[in-house]
């Protein structure tokens, strides 16, 4: 797999939080690094971490399957993490570990420079909406009111354009929500199509 400048340095730093300890793979990314769109998840779950690569279990055959229907594949899209290790028992991730993690997050967003970036259910989106704020994010959103909203902002210095959408592990249980994706998708292949690689 390859990886940017940015991963070396990180991988060793992530490797020194405590949530690293119990995982068996530092999940860095999988797809395209040179793609426009950039999605972000929440954590690696049990195949992830023991492949090393994000989206692999039922999300993430889900999420190849999301793509597939609106022309896409993992060419087209870079896929990563809010945490890059597996928080055991698959427990929702920590405000100490967003906090220790995201940096990596924010590196790879400044090496890639995509166009889009779209979070990925509630925990990427609040996470972005709060500007990284990881104690304000609490105070921001859910996706179901922001999903498919275009917002340009900036972000830790750079000026990003979000578009959340809904997770894909909850389209597997609530297939109502495949057209909305479908349509966020819309919106997102638009805007990669007229907009610009984020700027710093
Ligand atoms: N869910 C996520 O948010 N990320 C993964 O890598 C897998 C499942």
């Amino acid at each position: 797999m390859k990886i940017l400048d940015s991963d070396l340095e990180y991988v060793g730093l992530a490797k020194d939080t405590e949530i690293c300890k119990s995982c068996l793979n530092v999940v860095v990314g999988k797809g395209n690094l040179n793609a426009e769109i950039l999605f972000v998840g929440e954590a690696p779950g049990r195949k992830e971490d023991e492949q090393g690569i994000p989206f692999v279990g039922a999300a993430g055959k889900n999420l190849d399957a999301l793509l597939g229907k609106v022309g896409l594949s993992l060419e087209d899209v870079y896929v990563a993490n809010i945490l890059k290790c597996r928080p055991p028992e698959n427990r929702d991730p920590l405000p100490e570990e967003i906090k220790a993690h995201t940096p990596w997050l924010i590196e790879q967003i400044k090496e890639m420079k995509p166009k889009v970036v779209c979070s990925l259910g509630n925990y990427a989106t609040k996470f972005f909406l709060a500007n990284g704020d990881v104690d304000n994010m609490k105070n921001m959103p859910g996706i179901t009111s922001v999903h498919g909203k275009p917002k340009i902002m900036e972000f830790q210095g750079l000026n990003i354009k979000l578009i959340p959408l809904f997770h894909p592990a909850a389209i597997i249980y609530n297939r109502n929500l495949v057209s909305a994706w479908e349509e966020d998708m819309e919106i997102v292949k638009k805007e990669i199509k007229d907009g610009q690689r984020t700027l710093s």
